[in-house]
């Protein structure tokens, strides 16, 4: 079956040929129908030579959707046929944590050689993806493909994040999105269906700002000098109470915690790389909250699919052929792609 791996560190991915996987003991063998394409797959194929504890070579793809194909004869709970979405975090699957389905905060993450599907361990850039167990495999019945495949990362990291300030996010609350792409604005969409908080978006491309206002974002501003004070001014001055920073730099946080009213919460949800010095007293906001939400747990998965079912999300979506999977990239790279790029076996 045809593949796409990342046989070297730094360099970009490469179609392959290999055998079509059998499943054996707990495994299923599912057909992939659409899987997502993500900016940590763009972080994986940068990596240098070290810096990630997986072994080379492996298939990406860790937002994947399909059909199961086969069973190995120690599965459970699920049949041929079934539509599902993957469940992408795979722990060690036997700590406390796992055993909640909350592989995403795996104990013994540091030890493993792998991250999760397409992370490490075969994904679903390819005709059929291996999953170790049926326990990371969430029903989807007819939703499309194409919106299931990126609810698994895209959608269910949001959903993460959303879930981990509800407390803070009651009638009367705003919260601040930072980058409007294939998260942002399923998180703009999670806010609206599941909290009462009023939502602003901020993004430096106008045409992201125009994709928050589709997805339901009741103000929308560019990054520019003053966006704090614009911000504050949508508040009557007291500031924020929440801030979903899907960027992650320097110049993010720091516009984060210029917006949050004292109590405030700050989700950093991207990978920029910014830095954010503490120090008490100093300039953040007193009561300010910071937590670090990654991926999401198998629970959240159905809760987010149960969501786009009932119509409350919708992703927004370009599709690719997995044959034009460096175009996709490419086009992800240059900040090119609305929504989220899909990648559709040929
Ligand atoms: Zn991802
Ligand atoms: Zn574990």
């Amino acid at each position: 079956m045809r593949a796409l791996r990342l046989t070297a560190w730094g360099e970009p991915p490469a179609p392959a040929e290999v055998e079509r996987p059998v499943p054996r003991g707990a495994e299923v063998l599912v057909r992939v129908e659409a899987t997502g394409l993500c900016h940590s797959d763009l972080h994986v194929m940068a990596a240098a030579a070290g810096a990630l504890p997986y072994r080379l070579p492996f298939t990406l793809g860790h937002e994947v959707a399909g059909r199961i194909a086969a069973l190995g004869p120690g599965t459970d709970g699920v049949r041929a046929g079934d539509r599902v979405v993957l469940y992408g975090p795979w722990g060690c699957g036997t700590c406390d944590r796992c055993d909640a389905g909350r592989d995403n905060y795996c104990d013994r993450r540091d030890t493993l050689a792998w991250h999760g599907a397409g992370l490490g361990r075969d994904g679903g850039m390819a005709e059929y993806v291996l999953v170790p167990s049926a326990r990371h495999l969430v029903p989807i019945d007819d939703l499309p493909a194409d919106q299931a495949a990126p609810l698994s990362d895209a959608g269910l990291t949001s959903y993460h994040a959303v879930a981990g300030l509800r407390h803070a996010l009651g009638k009367g609350s705003t919260t601040a999105v930072i980058g409007v792409g294939g998260l942002g604005h399923l998180a703009v969409q999670i806010l609206r269906a599941t909290t009462g908080s009023r939502v602003l978006a901020v993004d430096v491309r106008e045409d992201a700002l125009a994709l928050a206002d589709r997805s339901g974002a009741d103000f929308g501003t560019l990054v520019r000098a003053d966006t704090a004070r614009v911000l504050k001014a949508r508040t009557g001055g007291a500031g924020v109470d929440a801030v979903l920073d899907f960027v992650g730099t320097t110049q993010t946080l720091e516009l984060a915690v210029g917006v949050l009213r004292p109590g405030g919460e700050l989700a950093v949800v991207g990978s920029g790389g910014g830095r954010l010095a503490v120090s008490k007293p100093g300039v953040l906001p007193p009561g300010f909250r910071l937590s670090l939400p990654f991926w999401g747990t198998r629970p959240e998965l159905a809760e987010v699919v149960a969501l786009a079912r009932s119509g409350a999300i919708h992703v927004e979506t370009e599709h690719f052929p997995l044959s034009a999977a460096p175009e996709a990239i490419a086009r992800l790279r240059r900040g090119r792609v609305r929504g989220r790029a899909v990648l559709v076996p040929d």
